[in-house]
């Protein structure tokens, strides 16, 4: 049997700051359909990881292919084109707006010529489906300015899926949410997991348990460990550097 694609692969990857070593030789590779969590503790490099991956920040030295092409030197908005998609720790929404105009304006910003056409028919496709993937038909009227924290993510990971990525990055979803939010988090990931490749940063050791089958351990800008939860909980090094014992 042939090895499953990879989708995303980074190598020998240096990231500096003002002379600070941010990232410094990380190996990290996602293959097509994966839903991998991304954990490490604060200052371990996981954002500079996605902003380099996304075009924000440019990196020192090392190569960041996406399906078999060189991301590094490419402008943010032709990455978004290749179809890698993220989100923020704080969701970038626009309040005035209701759940499907917020949509229908990140299908705009993709396909300018349909819009008009839209206008008429109703909701697009990728908008339909956005709404049940992420769980917002029963919003889909709601300014998005009274959405509560996590259904303002769950909004916000609505209008990447409309722009059709093959890779979501997406920042600590979880954080802040209530206990009910995360459990629909948790089965929202699966969902849009089993149609994309999904990387998710995320710091709780009770959803990772429930959630994530594979689990990449960053410290000090490298990967120290990769495996299932109970395996890299089981490391003596991962305890030392993330658990504190
Ligand atoms: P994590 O997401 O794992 O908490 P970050 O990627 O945010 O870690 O940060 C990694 C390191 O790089 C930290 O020491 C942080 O202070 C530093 N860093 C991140 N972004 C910048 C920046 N724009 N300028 C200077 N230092 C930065």
């Amino acid at each position: 049997p042939t090895p499953p694609a990879a989708l995303l692969e980074v190598r020998g990857l240096r990231v500096v700051f003002d002379g600070f070593a941010a990232i410094d030789g990380l190996d990290f590779t996602v293959e097509e359909g994966e839903l991998r969590f991304l954990i490490g503790p604060n200052g371990a490099g996981k954002t500079t990881l996605i902003d380099v991956v996304t075009g924000l920040t440019k990196p020192a030295a090392g190569s960041v292919r996406f399906g078999g092409r060189e991301l590094v030197g490419r402008r943010e908005h032709h990455i978004v084109r290749l179809g890698v998609g993220r989100t923020f720790q704080t969701a970038t929404v626009f309040e005035e707006l209701t759940v499907v105009e917020n949509l229908d304006l990140a299908d705009s910003f993709r396909l300018p010529l349909r819009s008009l056409l839209r206008r008429r028919r109703g909701v697009s496709d990728a908008v339909a489906s956005a709404l049940e993937a992420a769980d917002l038909t029963a919003l889909a009227d709601k300014p998005a300015g009274v959405l509560s924290h996590g259904q303002r993510q769950w909004l916000e990971i609505g209008m990447l899926l409309v722009q059709r990525p093959k890779l979501l990055l997406l920042d600590e979803p979880v954080a802040g949410m209530s206990r009910s939010e995360r459990e629909r988090t948790g089965e929202l990931l699966h969902r849009i997991a089993s149609t994309h490749t999904v990387v998710v940063v995320e710091h709780d050791m009770e959803f990772l348990r429930r959630y994530a089958r594979k689990v990449t351990v960053m410290h000090q800008g490298h990967v120290l460990r990769e495996g299932s939860v109970a395996e890299v909980q089981e490391d003596p090094r991962v305890r030392e550097v993330y658990l504190g014992r």
